[in-house]
Formats: structure tokens, C-alpha cells, sequence
């Protein structure tokens, strides 16, 4: 799945990529290479990308600081942070702050990761049933890099950063996967397969290129 690219088009003849040192994907193309090939280029290269990515983005990002007052995501929305002096473990939420004993990132993952859970997997079920679809496993990473993949076997990554993304969001990534179980690639069947479980997508797609790394603060 190809996350956000700056395009430069110039008069060049040949394509390239770049990471620059604010872990922004750089892509230099002919004035005319259709958007279809530039991404299937950028596919071509995910994996290039994917490591220079992990390691540029990771010195990059304003990490979370897990102080009072501090905002956090859930689903597309921001609650602050109150520090508690309860005796309660972990973190919990009431649907208007995030309370928090002791710790931090730890305890935001274990709890993205439970919310991810409760809510992204049982649509991915029914999006799966819906479009008689059949994936093997699931997996759930807390990636730098990815928002989801399908492997050739069809097992189906997620990650599950993506319970701070509005519902819709979420929504996009699981079909977007689960359309890779019918095109292993991004064809424009493959575009217009994904339109047809999930008409607008378009727009969830693009929130995501936008704001895709404030979910990967923590
Ligand atoms: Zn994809």
C-alpha cells in the first residue's frame, strides 16, 4: 500500500525516489508518466522504502511525552490526558479523557492495540463475508512503515496504530487489503474493486496521506 509522495514532474526521462531527512517520499518523474506507472514503480520499490523510511522517520518524529493535558487520537478524534493518582493499572478511557496511572507508551499500545481489536477486526469479518473473501491469518503490528498488507498466501497485516484514524479510515485500509486477495497489485481493477466494497474511499485515502503520521507519535 503506497503512502503519501510529494510529486516533482519535470522534463527528466527516468523516475526516481528519495527520502529526504523530514521522512518525506520524494518521487522525480517525466511530465507525462501516467500516475498508474509512477505508483507501480513506488510498489516496486516498497521495500527500498520501507527500511530508509524506519529508519529516517524514527529520528524524525515528535515522540508523545505522556505529560498532563496532552492530546491523543482515537478514532479520529483528540482526548486529553489526565494523569491519575488512582491505583489502577494501564490506561483507561470515558469516552472523554484518557486517564493514565503510571507509563506511557506501553500502556497507549496495549490499549490501541485491545481497541484495535474490538473494533477493526469484526469489520474486517464482515467485509471479508460480504465480498466472499477468504484471508488466512491476521496479524496486528504497531508498524512505522505500513498500514497493511496482504501476502501472496493472503495472510492479512494491520496495523493497529490505525484505531486513532477515523472509522472510515480503518474501513479503507481493510478493504484495500482485502482487495489484494482478488489483485495482487494496484490495477485499475483493483482500484475499481475497492470502490465497489467501499464507495468514497477516496477520501479516507486521502486523510490518511494527510495525517497518516500523527498516528505514529507515540
Ligand atoms: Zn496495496
Amino acid at each position: 500500500m503506497i503512502m503519501n509522495y510529494q510529486l516533482i514532474r519535470s522534463k527528466r526521462k527516468t523516475l526516481s525516489l528519495q527520502i529526504n531527512s523530514n521522512a518525506e517520499l520524494i518521487v522525480r518523474a517525466p511530465n507525462r508518466l501516467s500516475v498508474k506507472k509512477i505508483e507501480q514503480f513506488i510498489d516496486e520499490k516498497s521495500n527500498w522504502i520501507n527500511k530508509k523510511f524506519t529508519t529516517i522517520q524514527a529520528k524524525k518524529l515528535k515522540k508523545s511525552s505522556y505529560l498532563e493535558g496532552e492530546k491523543f487520537l482515537y478514532l479520529g478524534n483528540e482526548y486529553p490526558l489526565n494523569l491519575n493518582n488512582s491505583h489502577a493499572k494501564g490506561l483507561a478511557f470515558n469516552g472523554q479523557k484518557f486517564s493514565l496511572n503510571a507509563g506511557g507508551k506501553e500502556e497507549f499500545l496495549v490499549w490501541y492495540k485491545a481497541a484495535f481489536k474490538k473494533i477493526a477486526l469484526p469489520r474486517l469479518e464482515y467485509y471479508a463475508k460480504e465480498n466472499k473473501l477468504i484471508y488466512k491469518q491476521v496479524r496486528l503490528k504497531a508498524q512505522k512503515t505500513l498500514w497493511g498488507s496482504c501476502s501472496y498466501v493472503n495472510n492479512i497485516n494491520l496495523n493497529y496504530l490505525l484505531i486513532q484514524a477515523p472509522i472510515g479510515v480503518i474501513d479503507y485500509v481493510i478493504v484495500h487489503e482485502l482487495a489484494h486477495i482478488k489483485h495482487k497489485n494496484h490495477s485499475r481493477n483493483f482500484w475499481k474493486f475497492v470502490n465497489q466494497m467501499l464507495p468514497n474511499y477516496k477520501a479516507s485515502k486521502r486523510w490518511l496521506q494527510d495525517n497518516g503520521y500523527r498516528l505514529k507519535n507515540l
